[in-house]
């Protein structure tokens, strides 16, 4: 049976929205929670980056043993990173980072050809590039590689059979279709999307954006179509729908729709690795990392998706909680009280020292051999806070603990 698998973006699209970055430590703590989450890839960033070098090369380490035996960080998540369709480029990501998962990216639309590109490409061109980059991607290592049709959705569906079609030729394991403006719907993304799976017989990744809010729904309806016609999918999401412009498909909601919407819950398609039970959690350290509150009517994971004021609803809610509730909030992690501290408190980071840095991690029943550990794990707090700017999480502290030569290399940067 065809199944859906999730691979987030977060790291990537979300992460190359206008006004707003991460820290390679915050994008590290993501990758690892998106793993906790049972998400099949993580779009980790730009492998051509110099910035994200030390980052890719730590988080492929985490995914490794330790030199002592040491558990790997990351068990089960594939970490890929993206690339423009290009040989050139994909041969340099080689150069410089051990990344093995690729997606190959370039636009094929009428209106970027001719008025992003300038006609310089011709569709020969097009598909030439995208055949010699995948090739590249196989003939250098990667253990997968998809082809990505930007603007897919103002593509000639003929155009994007030969161009799924050239890249499954060239060894492509997924054809990603791109509607990078958010231009489809939800009838006409279904329709498309069977079609090339029909004609091509390649698994399918649906990339969409919202810019008409139809993200989530357009991306299940591909999805599931992809799986009608016998082919795998694989939707993009992004923690709490961050992402250029309007944003991308919301990791969270997704699940959602495709576990309990009235036709797409009874599918079961989505791949029962997912753990929605994480969703809580990794939606709030997102917010946290990006600085950004979740939206307070936020599919699950918003403060009021579960809050009931009017006197029949209230009413109602407490007498079943079906009434009113479309799925229980301790299926998304929710439900435990949390106690603010409103005395006294010890924070460790930039201005930390010895004596605060051993209290905090008392809290969490971590202590230092000696003095000379303690020392190199508050250098590493100082400069983790240095480059979060955000008081630093218990994530991100207990990873620089327990991994503090990959955390001194992600942290590491050369201008
Ligand atoms: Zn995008």
């Amino acid at each position: 049976m065809p199944q859906i698998q999730i691979i987030d973006v977060t790291n990537r699209d979300g992460e190359q929205t206008a006004r707003i970055s991460l820290a390679k430590i915050q994008k590290t703590v993501i990758n690892w929670l998106l793993d906790q989450m049972g998400v099949y890839q993580s779009e980790m960033g730009f492998p051509l980056s110099p910035h994200e070098r030390n980052y890719i090369n730590a988080n492929y380490e985490l995914m490794e043993p330790g030199p002592n035996g040491q558990e790997p960080l990351m068990k089960h998540i594939q970490l890929g990173g993206w690339s423009r369709a290009l040989a050139t480029d994909v041969e340099k990501a080689f150069q410089q980072t051990k990344i093995k998962h690729f997606n190959l990216s370039i636009s094929t639309s009428e209106q970027m050809l001719r008025w992003k590109f300038r006609e310089k490409f011709s569709e020969e061109d097009i598909l030439k590039m995208v055949t010699d980059a995948t090739q590249a991607a196989k003939a250098g290592g990667a253990i997968t590689a998809g082809v990505n049709a930007e603007d897919a959705s103002r593509t000639s569906l003929d155009f994007l059979i030969r161009f799924a079609q050239a890249g499954k030729e060239a060894g492509a394991d997924r054809f990603r279709y791109c509607d990078t403006l958010g231009h489809d719907d939800p009838s006409t993304i279904s329709e498309r999307i069977g079609t090339i799976a029909r004609e091509v017989e390649i698994p399918i990744e649906l990339h969409c954006h919202n810019d008409l809010g139809l993200a989530v729904a357009n991306s299940c309806a591909g999805a599931i179509a992809a799986c009608e016609a016998g082919q795998d999918a694989y939707i993009n999401t992004t923690v709490n729908g961050i992402g250029e412009r309007a944003g991308n498909a919301d990791l969270v909601s997704c699940i959602l729709a495709l576990r309990y919407a009235s036709r797409w819950g009874k599918t079961n398609l989505l791949s029962n690795q997912i753990d929605l039970k994480k969703a809580w959690k990794i939606a709030r350290y997102v917010a946290h990392a990006f600085g950004l509150e979740i939206p307070i009517n936020q599919p699950g994971v918003g403060a009021n998706a579960f809050a009931h004021e009017s006197g029949i609803h209230a009413d109602g809610a407490l007498k079943d909680r079906h009434n009113y509730e479309l799925y229980d909030y301790e299926v998304l992690g929710r439900g435990e009280r949390q106690a603010l501290p409103t005395g006294r408190v010890i924070t460790t980071g930039i201005h930390g020292g010895a004596s605060g840095l051993e209290y905090v991690y008392a809290q969490m029943d971590l202590g230092f051999r000696d003095g000379e550990h303690a020392r190199e794990i508050l250098y590493l707090v100082q400069c983790a806070n240095l480059s979060t700017q955000a008081p630093l999480t218990e994530e991100e502290l207990w990873l620089i603990y327990h991994y503090p030569d990959q955390v001194r290399k992600l942290l590491t940067l050369t201008p």
